[in-house]
């Protein structure tokens, strides 16, 4: 291996998020971005392919973020990658762990705002939630987030930063002569359920979910990802052909009338509109079922006619429904539905032949449940009519 003489300035990386200091962050840069990036800092074209290929997998298949620990490049290589390039993760302000086991990580990004992780370990996997933007436009009655308003979309860094920090937390990374799956993940899953609208972010979500299903990055299976959208049907053929995970989509009414209500983005989108996109989805994206949440909102969308009225709607296509009780935060305008109510209602969902699992709740007692993630920081609520103006709705 030659040494490289690296120009100490990277001058060609226009489009590259940079830090105060000029140096580009590696994490979250495509395989592509990342040659440009390596040849812009003066590594020859004829070897970027590979010499990304060797960052790609100390990155995302060991953990790594010293250039100096990573001994298959040469020395003076090493070096001139530190004086160009960094590899940083967001930064955890803070952990809590449920009583359930789950983690909740408060997870510091640029600018000084803050982000909610979640971690749920159940028996036979381990789920991270994760978010895609700073707050949300949307401004769902029965959300929290929602009385946030948008701050920023996450980078896709910021976006894979967060399974990088709960692998580093989990212990996961797998150890030097170890393939990536030498031992069961802890991290198995990814859902995209956290703060913000994924599909108003798409491109930031995109690259960084390929990078956590490259087999040779993080290396999770299309299946184990789950992107929740509220419904911005425009966005849903492009997820199909430029993500292809499952597809999850915030439901919780069967009229347009309460989903107006609910989910104000149906104004825009109503049901029998999100309805004809959410039928292409998974022959477009070779998934396999789509997974319509549904909040139980005592009085408001929990009625057996309710039940009925959505097994007809949704009648051809493959579909399971995720029951979500109402995990309350303060100044919630609604109640959770009744255990009976959800039982119920779970029961006319099942025996039209439908999987109906009912959402436990983890973590409640660290705020991590559903709905509940707003950052410490940026409490000060708006009222909705605010919030709603600004978003255009
Ligand atoms: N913006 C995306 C993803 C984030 S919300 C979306 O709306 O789909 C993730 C899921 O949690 C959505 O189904 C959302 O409707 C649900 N949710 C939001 N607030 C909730 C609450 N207080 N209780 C239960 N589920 C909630
Ligand atoms: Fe935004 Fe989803 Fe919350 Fe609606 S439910 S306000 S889309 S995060």
């Amino acid at each position: 291996m030659t040494d490289i003489p690296i120009t100490p300035e990277v001058t060609a990386l226009p489009r590259m998020p940079r830090r105060a200091d000029g140096k580009v962050n590696l994490i979250g840069l495509t395989r592509p971005r990342l040659q440009e990036a390596l040849i812009a800092a003066g590594t020859p074209e004829k070897q970027a392919k590979m010499r990304a290929d060797q960052l790609w997998q100390w990155i995302y298949q060991r953990g790594e973020s010293d250039f100096a620990a990573m001994t298959n490049l040469a020395k003076a290589y090493r070096a001139s990658l530190a004086e160009n390039f960094v590899i940083e993760r967001p930064e955890v302000v803070s952990k809590l762990v449920s009583a359930d086991g789950t983690r909740k990580y408060l997870v510091r990004i640029s600018g000084g705002h803050e982000v909610e992780v979640v971690y749920i370990p159940e028996e036979d996997r381990g789920t991270l939630c994760i978010s895609s933007q700073v707050g949300c436009t949307l401004t769902c009655s029965f959300c929290h987030t929602g009385t946030q308003k948008l701050v920023r979309n996450l980078t896709a860094g910021e976006i894979v930063g967060q399974i990088m920090i709960a692998r580093d937390d989990l212990d996961e990374w797998p150890k030097p002569g170890e393939g990536s799956d030498a031992r069961p993940r802890l991290l198995s899953n990814i859902v995209l359920m956290g703060m913000g609208e994924p599909l108003y972010n798409f491109e930031n979500v995109r690259d960084a979910m390929k990078i956590a299903m490259d087999p040779e990055g993080i290396s999770l299976s299309r299946r184990r990802i789950t992107l929740s959208t509220s419904g911005v049907v425009p966005e849903i053929a492009r997820t199909a052909q430029e993500i292809g995970c499952q597809l999850a989509v915030s439901f919780h009414a069967t009229t347009d009338e309460v989903r107006d209500k609910l989910v104000p983005i149906n104004r825009k989108w109503p049901i029998a509109t999100l309805l004809d996109a959410l039928r292409a989805y998974p022959k477009a994206s070779n998934s396999e079922r789509i997974t319509f949440e549904y909040v139980m909102l005592k009085g408001v969308n929990d009625s057996d006619a309710d039940a009925r009225r959505l097994v007809q709607l949704i009648r051809g296509i493959p579909a399971k429904i995720n029951l979500i009780p109402f995990n309350e935060w303060p100044g919630a305008p609604h109640e959770r539905s009744d255990w009976e109510r959800i039982e119920s209602f779970a029961d006319i969902i099942y025996k039209a032949g439908y999987a109906s699992p009912i959402r436990t709740p983890r973590g409640e007692d660290i705020m991590a449940a559903c709905g509940q993630l707003k950052s410490a920081t940026e409490r000060a609520r708006k009222s909705r009519a605010e919030i709603a103006a600004e978003a255009g709705i």
